[in-house]
């Protein structure tokens, strides 16, 4: 046998985790072998709650009957067909669908097979608008610090995580960074901050830096998820919007994490009363069930983009294989049908007041430097010991021994509730963590 071949007799070093410290976890594994409604069952039978849905993509619940019957079917009847230069009924009557969810003129949509995959979709067509039009000279990308918006280089480099960056290379050339919102004049405030709005100046201060006519586009997420749900300050995305739009700038919400509900509304941009030129969305697509994640294109955007493309020619020379993939596509379809029938989104905003109120009462607890949250998203940041995050992750493997799973950041502790919780199933994530931060 060569040496290639040869398997190892450690079961799971094959595996390489995705964001993962893969050797403390082949110590002391954590295996979620089942799950059903908001529980995980591990190999040993526990159960554990889902306290961060999944990576936030499971509002549903797991296990949903209606997800898993449309997913079978569809592929009964049509595995997969190519997406470049054919199509499938699905994939154009998810697209409608998801167009009447999406805000007003945003209604041309572009799929993906991943977060990543849209944030770089939506860097290309900002750059194919503005060279179409005659503005290819606008090529910078103004991110954010403590921004994520997925690991592909276009959206590693306008993401503001110094741990997703340093490894890597500097990453795209001609990005700049406007400074994040977590104040301190905010600390301890639930919902948006009262403190902050003129952050969005930063955007301005990069037009006057380097003219408006490089800079292709402005991404954000409208609630940072990653690195702890920083809130927006009051104010600020709007003053965000007004300034895209006096410098012909475009303004792309990354909708992955606050899409389809999460801040009790359809999107984000829908919560917060602003619209942004293009906009991401993932993670609720499918209800976690199949990987999917599309763009929101304002409409006269690739009207311009088609228009510009000499007839039966390709427009935009990008896709993936799996774009619009039939199965992901059944999946989304059901997804949306129950969002519409059980009125989902309206349980974001019933639930979400005493959520908030149980995340914010974690100020008494030791080590506790600041709450947040906003909707189902909730984050109570520790005083680090030691290194940073090594707190938060030794409290993530407390909570799981205790039978939670949920989300770090850092030293910031997430918890995402499926919306489907009942109140108690929340208090149970709350005190569970109570529990594990008290004796931190
Ligand atoms: N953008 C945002 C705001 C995200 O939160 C994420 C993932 O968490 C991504 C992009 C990347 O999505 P994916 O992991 O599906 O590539």
């Amino acid at each position: 046998m060569s040496a290639l071949a040869r398997p190892s007799n450690d079961p799971l070093v094959n595996h390489w985790m995705p964001f993962t410290a893969n050797r403390q976890f082949h110590e002391s594994p954590r295996i979620l072998a089942r799950a059903e409604g908001v529980y995980y069952w591990n190999t040993q039978g526990d159960r554990l709650l889902d306290g961060s849905s999944g990576l936030y993509c499971i509002p549903l619940g797991h296990g949903r009957r209606e997800i898993r019957e449309a997913v079978a079917s569809q592929m009964e009847i049509l595995d997969y067909a190519p997406p470049f230069q054919y199509g499938t009924p699905a994939a154009f009557r998810l697209a409608a669908e998801v167009a009447a969810m999406t805000p007003p003129g945003l209604n041309r949509i572009f799929f993906s097979g991943s977060g990543s995959e849209a944030v770089e979709s939506a860097m290309k067509v900002a750059l194919q608008y503005h060279r179409v039009r005659g503005e290819g000279a606008r090529q910078r990308f103004i991110g954010r610090e403590r921004g994520y918006h997925g690991v592909n280089f276009g959206g590693q480099s306008v993401g503001g995580m110094v741990a997703n960056r340093k490894a890597f290379g500097i990453g795209l050339p001609g990005v700049a960074h406007m400074r994040h919102t977590k104040i301190p004049e905010n600390q301890y405030q639930m919902g948006e901050g009262t403190y902050g709005a003129e952050l969005a100046d930063d955007l301005q201060r990069f037009v006057d830096l380097h003219g408006a006519d490089t800079i292709a586009a402005c991404i954000v997420e409208p609630i940072a998820g990653s690195t702890g749900i920083l809130v927006p300050p009051q104010g600020y995305l709007q003053r965000l919007r007004d300034i895209c739009t006096r410098h012909g700038i475009l303004l792309i919400f990354d909708e992955v994490i606050t899409g389809f509900g999460r801040t009790g509304q359809n999107f984000a941009a829908h919560t917060f009363g602003v619209t942004p030129d293009i906009m991401t969305m993932a993670k609720a697509l499918t209800n976690g069930s199949m990987p999917m994640a599309a763009i929101a294109v304002r409409e006269d955007i690739q009207q311009t983009i088609l228009d510009a493309a000499p007839a039966n020619t390709v427009e935009m020379f990008h896709g993936y294989t799996y774009s619009a993939h039939p199965a992901a596509c059944a999946a989304a379809l059901a997804t949306l049908k129950i969002y519409r029938e059980e009125d989902t989104f309206a349980r974001v905003r019933e639930l979400a007041p005493a959520f908030l109120a149980q995340i914010a009462a974690f100020r008494d607890l030791p080590y506790v430097t600041d709450t947040r949250g906003f909707g189902l998203l909730g984050a109570i940041d520790l005083e680090p010991e030691g290194q940073p995050g090594a707190r938060g992750f030794r409290l993530m493997c407390k909570a799981f021994e205790a039978g939670l799973v949920l989300r770090v950041a850092g030293d910031t502790l997430v918890l995402a509730p499926p919306y489907v919780s009942t109140e108690d199933q929340i208090a149970e994530m709350v005190q569970t963590l109570r529990k594990v931060v008290t004796a931190a």
